[in-house]
C-alpha cells in the first residue's frame, strides 16, 4: 500500500536529486512486442514504433562517455513487464525509460505525458526527469499533459513502475502523442526517430551531460504534489455570460471552470443537451506545474438557422475527469421566428453522465487563446453544414415513409 507522505508544490529551479554515481546505467524499454501489440494506427502498430524510438533513443544516447545502454528487448518478442524490471535490475540501471504511444478508448484524448512511481524518493526522480523530457518534446509542438502517478490496488497502476519500484530501479513510462488523434505527429519513421533522439538528449541534460532546460526542485522523501492524482472532478464548471444574436445566428459565452488540485487541460461542448459534444479543445494558459490555467474559456460560434439549441459545456482536468455545467436554454435561431431576446439560464436540469455519448461534433468555435487553435480551425465549417444536412435529411425520410404509408394504407 501507499504510505502517507507530506507533499509540497515546488517549481523553482532545482539540483537533480538523484546521485547516479559516474558510471550511468541506462535500460531503454521499448514497449509491448510480440503478441503484445499496443495501440494500433490502422497504418502500424505501437510495438514497432516503440523500437524504432528507443533504437533511435539508444544509438543517440551511446555517443555520451560513461553511459552504457541497454534495451530490454532487441527483436519482436513478448516479455513480462517483471522481466523487463528484472533484467534492469540485474544490469544495475540507475534509470529505466519504457517508450510507448498512446491511444484512448473513445479516441478524444490528445496530447504528451510521462508516467512516474508515487513512492518517493522515484516520485521526485520521476518528475525531475519529466519536466525536463516534457521541455524537450515542445519542439515537436506537444501538448503537455503533466508528468504523472496513477493508483492502483498494489499500488502503481503501471505494472512496469510497479515492478521497477520494488526493485529499487528509477523508472518512468514516456507516452509521446495519441495514435489515434494526432496521426500528423507520430506518423513516420522520421518522426518515431526524431522523438527517440529527443528521449536521449532529455536522460543527457538529467544527467548533466548536456545544457538543456532547468530541472525544477524536488525533494527527495516527498511527493510531488502536481505528479498526484486526486480523482476529484473540476469543482466549478459553468456557462456564463451567454450573447445570443439570434437575427444573425451567432452566439458567444464563457466557460468558467476551476480545478484546485489538476490542471485544466480541455473543454467542450454541446448544443443539443449533451446528445452530440465537440471534440475535446484546449484549455488557455495551463501551467502544469502550479496547476493554474485560465479561469475561462470565450467561445464564439454560429448556430444554424432554426436550431433551439441547450447549451452543456464540460471541463476536463489533466486526468481526463470533467464536471458538466448545467444546461442553459436558448430561444430559436433565425430571422424567420419570434425572439425573447434574453436566454434562460436554468439550474433545475442536471444531467450529469459518466459517458460521453454522441458522436464526436467537430469543432465550430473560434477561442480566444486556446493553444491548439490552428488544429482545430481546418474542422470547424464542415459541422453546421452537416448538421443542417442531417435535419433535412431526416425530414425528407419521414416525409417518404409518411407517403409510402399512405399508399400502403390505400391498397
Ligand atoms: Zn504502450
Amino acid at each position: 500500500m501507499i504510505q502517507e507522505h507530506s507533499h509540497t508544490l515546488l517549481y523553482e529551479e532545482g539540483e537533480r536529486i538523484q546521485d547516479t554515481g559516474d558510471d550511468i546505467v541506462i535500460v531503454i524499454d521499448p514497449g509491448h512486442g510480440g503478441e503484445n501489440l499496443g495501440a494500433e494506427t490502422g497504418k502500424i502498430y505501437e510495438k514497432y514504433m516503440t523500437m524504432a524510438t528507443a533504437e533511435a533513443m539508444r544509438d543517440r544516447l551511446s555517443d555520451y562517455d560513461g553511459v552504457t545502454v541497454y534495451m530490454t528487448r532487441e527483436e519482436d518478442i513478448d516479455i513480462s513487464l517483471a522481466d523487463r524490471a528484472e533484467f534492469a535490475s540485474s544490469v544495475s540501471a540507475d534509470y529505466l525509460f519504457s517508450i510507448h504511444y498512446n491511444a484512448s478508448a473513445d479516441h478524444n484524448a490528445w496530447g504528451t505525458e510521462i508516467w512516474v512511481p508515487l513512492e518517493p524518493p522515484y516520485n521526485a526522480y520521476g518528475f525531475q526527469f519529466g519536466s525536463v523530457w516534457l521541455s524537450e518534446m515542445e519542439r515537436f509542438g506537444v501538448f503537455s499533459r503533466g508528468v504523472k502517478t496513477r493508483t492502483g490496488k498494489a499500488g502503481n497502476y503501471y505494472g512496469i513502475l510497479r515492478h521497477c519500484t520494488k526493485k529499487g530501479i528509477p523508472s518512468a513510462i514516456l507516452e509521446h502523442c495519441y495514435v489515434d488523434t494526432e496521426g500528423g505527429m507520430c506518423d513516420d519513421a522520421s518522426e518515431y526517430k526524431a522523438m527517440g533522439e529527443a528521449d536521449a538528449e532529455a536522460v543527457a541534460v538529467y544527467l548533466g551531460l548536456e545544457e538543456g532546460p532547468d530541472i525544477p526542485a524536488a525533494e527527495a522523501d516527498k511527493q510531488v504534489a502536481s505528479t498526484l492524482n486526486m480523482k476529484t472532478d473540476p469543482e466549478i464548471c459553468e456557462i456564463v455570460d451567454v450573447n445570443a444574436d439570434y437575427d444573425n445566428c451567432e452566439l458567444s459565452f464563457n466557460i468558467n471552470a476551476s480545478d484546485s488540485d489538476a490542471v485544466l487541460s480541455y473543454y467542450q461542448y454541446s448544443m443539443d443537451g449533451g446528445a452530440s459534444w465537440t471534440s475535446w479543445m484546449a484549455w488557455p494558459e495551463r501551467n502544469i506545474y502550479t496547476l493554474q490555467a485560465a479561469p475561462l474559456v470565450q467561445v464564439n460560434c454560429k448556430v444554424p438557422e432554426g436550431m433551439t439549441p441547450t447549451l452543456v459545456a464540460r471541463a476536463y482536468n489533466n486526468f481526463d475527469v470533467y464536471t458538466e455545467s448545467t444546461p442553459v436554454y436558448l430561444n430559436t435561431f433565425g430571422k424567420w421566428t419570434e425572439q425573447a431576446s434574453v436566454p434562460v439560464n436554468s439550474d433545475e436540469k442536471d444531467e450529469t453522465s459518466d459517458e460521453i455519448s454522441g458522436e464526436d461534433l467537430q469543432s465550430s468555435t473560434v477561442s480566444e487563446d486556446a493553444g491548439m487553435q490552428d488544429r482545430q480551425s481546418g474542422r470547424t465549417a464542415g459541422y453546421f453544414i452537416l448538421f443542417g444536412g442531417l435535419i433535412s435529411l431526416v425530414v425528407l425520410i419521414c416525409c417518404i415513409r409518411g407517403m409510402l404509408k399512405d399508399r400502403n394504407g390505400r391498397k
